[in-house]
């Protein structure tokens, strides 16, 4: 299981379907993308292989924008509805996430009791929280920081807005989230391996560091919303 994202000037699927590819070995049972253009969002999802993903995947779509996931479920089967990317009540939100998160159900009674819940995954609360955190807080960062200060458990996450073109949010809490920085680009990812096609330097996170990714910068932020400085590593593919 994996996650990995892009933003740059290239059209993004076969950037994130061939990360999704490399990602393989870490196991999974379903996959899937979801890309932002002027359009919108669009979202394609499968049970299975990248194979079957790479089938289902429209290719007229252009974006230069998206994320993508290979899923090990967790919570829910494995089934196109449990498979990730997961939007929100008004897709507005879309998320990919891999880890566990410990406290979904005092989340869902607490923020989300209103909240018709479209699968049965613990992912789900994420992005649905994040959607009613930035309707009280009208402020995209903010909410995704205050999202990532009430969640436990282990997380690599990453986040669209469909208002929003030029950023990537992700966070990480004990699972493995990497970015991978480009001339023009940059992009996300759980393991090296998924970006070494594209760049070999690297920023290393630190758990519940909250990161707005575009094109041409990266903002790695503490929960109180100050920036945080660091330099990049030159990541080697193991012969
Ligand atoms: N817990 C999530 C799920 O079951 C993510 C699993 C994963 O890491 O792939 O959908």
């Amino acid at each position: 299981c994996g996650i990995v994202g892009y933003i740059g000037q290239d059209d993004t699927k076969d950037i994130l379907l061939n990360g999704l590819e490399k990602l393989e070995y870490r196991g999974y049972d379903s996959a899937g993308i979801a890309t932002l253009n002027n359009n919108g969002v669009n979202v394609f999802k499968v049970k299975g292989r990248i194979a079957a993903l790479r089938e289902a995947v429209d290719e007229s779509n252009k974006a230069t924008l998206g994320i993508g996931h290979t899923r090990w479920a967790t919570h829910g089967v494995p089934s196109r509805e449990n498979a990730h990317p997961h939007q929100s009540v008004s897709e507005r939100f879309t998320i990919v996430h891999n880890g566990v998160i410990e406290n979904y159900i005092d989340i869902r009674d607490e923020y989300l009791a209103d909240v018709n819940m479209k699968s049965e995954t613990d992912t789900e609360i994420i992005v649905q929280l994040i959607e009613v955190l930035n309707e009280q807080m009208d402020d995209v960062a903010a909410a995704f920081r205050k999202a990532v200060e009430l969640l436990s458990g282990s997380y690599a996450i990453a986040l669209i807005d469909r208002e929003n073109q030029d950023t990537i949010y992700v966070a990480k809490n004990k699972s493995p989230l990497l970015v991978g920085l480009g001339d023009d680009f940059n992009v996300v990812a759980s393991d090296s391996m998924a970006a070494l096609h594209v760049t070999d330097q690297f920023l290393e996170l630190m758990d519940k560091e909250t990161v707005i990714v575009q094109r041409n910068s990266v903002e790695i932020q503490k929960l109180d919303g100050t920036t945080v400085s660091r330099e990049p590593f030159t990541a080697e593919l193991d012969a």
